[in-house]
């Protein structure tokens, strides 16, 4: 079972206390933007055998939104950060790169 903590109220909740969001860190395309880039905003999506990072809503706690970069093969939690972050913090990304060295994802190696 997945269990991550609520980075807004301290709670360690199982996955049955949480909302699924889909993937974090999506890079929206706003007006004058091409077809291409909006289509891939809509429904292009990362679907890794390792490291993740997703978006959680704390729905039966305090209802607030935020991101967990885990291992979807392990279900290991790197840890979890407040979703108003536009990347992972640096001990997060420590974390990964503890357990996967030479790990590297988009434009945070
Ligand atoms: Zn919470």
């Amino acid at each position: 079972m997945l269990i991550l903590t609520c980075p807004y109220c301290g709670i360690t909740a199982d996955e049955t206390e949480l909302a699924p969001g889909g993937e974090a860190h999506l890079k929206r395309h706003g007006p004058g933007s091409g077809d291409d880039e909006f289509h891939s905003y809509l429904f292009t999506r990362e679907n890794p055998r390792g490291v993740h990072f997703e978006r959680w809503r704390h729905a039966y706690g305090c209802g607030k939104w935020f991101h967990a970069a885990r291992d979807t093969m392990t279900l290991e939690v790197f840890g979890t950060y407040k979703a108003q972050t536009t990347e992972p913090p640096k001990e997060v990304r420590a974390a990964i790169t503890a357990r996967h060295p030479g790990w590297s994802w988009r434009d945070f190696s």
